[in-house]
């Protein structure tokens, strides 16, 4: 499946009200979300037929859409019920979600008053973000150009298309120069995330991890952050500038698609994946598994 275009794959995917064969959900090249970055989406994972954390999904992805100023047009229950339904339309137990909500073709120009709301729905196999090799041995991070917005730059909070422009031009240029991903520090200096997942140190057996003033709240991050309090862990969070990591014990990375992935290099400094990381990745996967 891997090297298949997203658009010549079988199935179904569900668009504004129905499932429709894959290769059929298309939409027009004057569509506002693809001129102006209006879409909201959201990245989940079913596992054996369950998606962890739907519901956290659907609310974040309605949230998101608020945050741009629109509302979908499907409560949770509905959204909730077509993922379940999308599933077993593509005979899928084990899978990645993706949501997707935008401001269609009303209009366009900035003004977005009359465009309507669409949303989709698709979901397909997807095993591993990193590849297990790079896992085992913690992934490599190079240090991304580029600075998350100011919560008064962008809505910070909304997983928005539009904010993953800078995810996607460091998460380039960390792979060509050999690294799986990039770690992004804020406007201000201090470290955010990776461009797809949240990021913590392990510091003398204490979590540390940047608040979320500008970085996306992951539902994994949270569910993270439980399990090691449930473990006894302190949980601590706080901005803290790059110098920090230096001397980190472990580092690793939490998000639906990245789970619990140990982090062994960040530009010049290294790491080694530990006993915390193994911990967190083992309840992780058997919380998700249940
Ligand atoms: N930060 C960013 C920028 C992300 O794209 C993601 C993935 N959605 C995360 C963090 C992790 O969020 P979650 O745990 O909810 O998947």
């Amino acid at each position: 499946m891997a090297n298949i275009p997203f658009d010549e794959r079988d199935g179904f995917i569900w668009l504004d009200g129905k499932l429709v064969p894959w290769r059929e959900a298309t939409l027009h090249v004057l569509t506002h979300a693809l001129h102006y970055g209006s879409a909201v989406f959201e990245g989940e994972r079913a596992y054996n037929g369950k998606v962890f954390k739907m519901r956290e999904h659907t609310e974040r992805l309605r949230r998101s859409a608020e945050l741009l100023d629109y509302k979908i047009p499907y409560a949770a229950d509905e959204i909730d019920a077509v993922i379940m339904a999308t599933l077993k339309a593509n005979n899928l137990k084990d899978a990645y979600v993706r949501p997707i909500a935008w401001r269609g073709t009303e209009t366009l120009g900035v003004s977005a008053l009359q465009c309507k709301i669409h949303l989709a729905i698709a979901c397909w196999e997807w095993p591993s973000y990193f590849s297990p090799e790079a896992r085992a041995k913690g992934i490599k991070l190079m240090m991304s150009p580029w600075a998350r917005p100011a919560p008064t730059t962008a809505p910070t909070a909304a997983k928005a298309a539009g904010l993953y422009m800078i995810c996607t031009i460091s998460k380039n240029k960390a792979e060509q120069q050999g690294y799986s991903d990039a770690l992004m520090l804020d406007w201000r200096g201090y470290v955010a995330e990776a461009t797809g997942a949240n990021f913590f140190m392990v510091k003398n057996g204490a979590l540390h991890t940047p608040p979320i003033d500008c970085i996306l709240n992951g539902i994994t991050r949270l569910t993270v952050m439980d399990l090691a309090r449930q473990r006894g862990i302190e949980v601590i969070e706080r901005l803290f500038k790059p110098e920090e990591i230096e001397n980190a014990d472990e580092i690793f990375l939490t998000g639906s698609a990245a789970e619990v992935t140990a982090v062994g290099q960040i530009g010049d400094w290294r790491f080694t994946p530990g006993p915390v990381t193994a911990q967190l990745a083992e309840a992780y996967e058997k919380l998700t598994r249940e």
